[in-house]
């Protein structure tokens, strides 16, 4: 998927709730529908950069035209009642991605290797444009903030408690620590907002690690983050 408002801070207004189909979650769901445009340092609203639909189920959010609902819902609502109100040629629409859920779910070996490869790639795909957007700035997570707060209090205090032990023996310290967290922080999340997604997303297909790593290394060369992001032995672990 494109990166929307790339380089440039998102700015992002929900226009309302409205049923669509999620790869992810493999059939209809409950999706809010955003309006994304990048934060305008001016007049007006800013920009137009498009508009997202986010999954409520597990949270992946795809480009989307909202002009495919017949209506906009102002509040999410059971799956039937929103669908009838707001796409409801759905299954007409989505014919071909239901029908494709219903051969994965009924023998996934059933689809010659190649085939298999670009249903484990598309999966990866839809959860992609997250990854890029998380890497593409440098954060510092909630660990990472915590032990930053904590090296400086070491720094502080460690020297008042211990006056024999040299001062950069602390530093060297409270940097080890703020290091080691932040070194772990991509780990860290994509384990909480992007695998879980992606063993839903991929489970019914029964990847094996052979097939992930080889997909895997593909969207690495073709430059896709999440290529080199996902940890084989964390995916694995949720897909058991
Ligand atoms: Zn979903």
């Amino acid at each position: 998927m494109r990166l929307l408002g790339s380089g440039r801070e998102r700015q992002a207004s929900r226009i309302g709730y409205a049923a669509d189909f999620c790869p992810i979650c493999h059939g209809a769901q409950v999706f809010a529908i955003d309006r994304i445009g990048p934060t305008h340092y001016g007049v007006g609203q800013g920009r137009l950069a498009g508009h997202e639909r986010i999954c409520l189920n597990c949270t992946t959010a795809f480009q989307t035209d909202p002009g495919r609902y017949r209506a906009l819902a102002e509040r999410p609502a059971e799956l039937d009642v929103l669908q009838a109100e707001t796409f409801p040629n759905l299954d007409h629409v989505h014919h071909d991605q239901l029908e494709l859920v219903r051969r994965i779910e009924y023998d996934p070996f059933a689809f010659p290797p190649a085939e298999r490869h670009g249903l484990i790639r598309n999966v990866l795909l839809c959860l992609s444009e997250k990854v890029e957007r998380h890497f593409s700035a440098f954060k510092l997570d909630y660990h990472t903030g915590l032990a930053l707060a904590a090296a400086l209090v070491l720094c502080l205090i460690g020297p008042m408690l211990l006056p024999a032990v040299p001062v950069v023996v602390f530093m060297v310290l409270g940097a080890a620590v703020v290091s080691w967290h932040y070194l772990t922080s991509g780990r860290r999340y994509m384990r909480q907002h992007v695998l879980p997604a992606l063993a839903r997303g991929l489970r019914p297909l029964k990847p094996s690690a052979d097939e992930l790593a080889h997909v895997l290394a593909e969207l690495d060369e073709l430059g896709h983050k999440i290529g080199k992001k996902v940890v084989l032995a964390d995916l694995l672990a949720l897909l058991k």
